[in-house]
């Protein structure tokens, strides 16, 4: 499932080949992918004749800019791909949205399971009302992580992976993250002393720019691929996430899986406290 770093190593790849290209065609045949707009043929003549001014991120949506002052919203789901192809490419199974930039340029939105979407909203995107903070941009100090904390009495885990709280972290990294914090996933969030928020606020920082600088993580049975179709990187990278049995790359304890709410969480049952 694409969390904060597959969805930014997407938006810096389409920032860099859209920005300034106009969208020439648009074909929308997936109506599931475009639901949010009563006919997908509304879909089309939302973008049709716009020019892609910017390429933004919130969390795990990617926000493209229109030229009209509207903004093409696209989540990824669970299994979704954007890919950059030459208009004559070859058809693309569970393609359900093309969009053309010219003779030399064509997107296509790819979803098997169909639970992403794209639409077409006025900026700012109320739709989007419901997200926090941005994990990686808007979180800028370990005192304001705190006093976020502090109005919390969940859980940690759930409460990273919850997208009102911080928007961006899912399953995977969240794992990653309390690991790299030595957090265990059911501290109270309000439990935390200062030098513990320190560490879960340098190792979110730390953990998703590697992800990124990674190109994300592709795992065996996820459908994650960047803009080129190629996978990412960061999955050789994981300290906990996938790595039941292992031993700790600290303290060499074996990794344990734990089930909660219907999910899988790894951790080291030495190190993080
Ligand atoms: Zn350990």
């Amino acid at each position: 499932v694409p969390e904060l770093p597959e969805v930014e190593t997407i938006r810096r790849d389409l920032d860099h080949a859209l920005v300034g290209r106009e969208i020439r065609s648009a074909v929308a045949t997936g109506q599931r992918s475009v639901r949010r707009h009563g006919e997908a043929a509304e879909f089309v003549t939302a973008v049709l004749g716009r020019s892609v001014t910017a390429m933004g991120r919130r969390g795990k949506y990617l926000l493209m800019s229109l030229s009209d002052g509207a903004v093409l919203v696209l989540h990824l789901g669970m299994s979704g791909q954007v890919l950059l192809v030459e208009p004559g490419h070859a058809a693309i199974a569970h393609t359900h949205v093309m969009l053309g930039f010219g003779p030399d340029l064509g997107l296509r939105f790819v979803d098997p399971r169909t639970f992403g979407e794209i639409f077409v909203t006025r900026a700012p995107p109320v739709e989007l009302a419901h997200l926090g903070v941005d994990a990686l941009d808007d979180v800028r100090s370990a005192a304001q992580l705190g006093a976020m904390l502090r109005s919390r009495g969940t859980k940690l885990k759930p409460l990273l992976m919850d997208q009102g709280f911080v928007a961006g972290i899912g399953n995977l990294y969240a794992d990653e993250i309390l690991f790299a914090a030595r957090l265990r996933y059911d501290r109270a969030a309000d439990s935390l002393s200062a030098a513990e928020v320190r560490r879960l606020y340098r190792a979110m920082s730390s953990i998703l720019d590697a992800a990124i600088g990674h190109r994300g993580s592709s795992l065996a049975d996820d459908q994650y691929r960047d803009v080129f179709g190629a996978v990412g990187d960061y999955q050789s990278r994981h300290q906990a996430y996938g790595r039941e049995g292992e031993p700790c790359p600290r303290c060499r304890k074996s990794i344990v899986r734990v089930k909660t709410g219907g999910r899988s969480t790894f951790l080291c049952p030495r190190c993080q406290a």
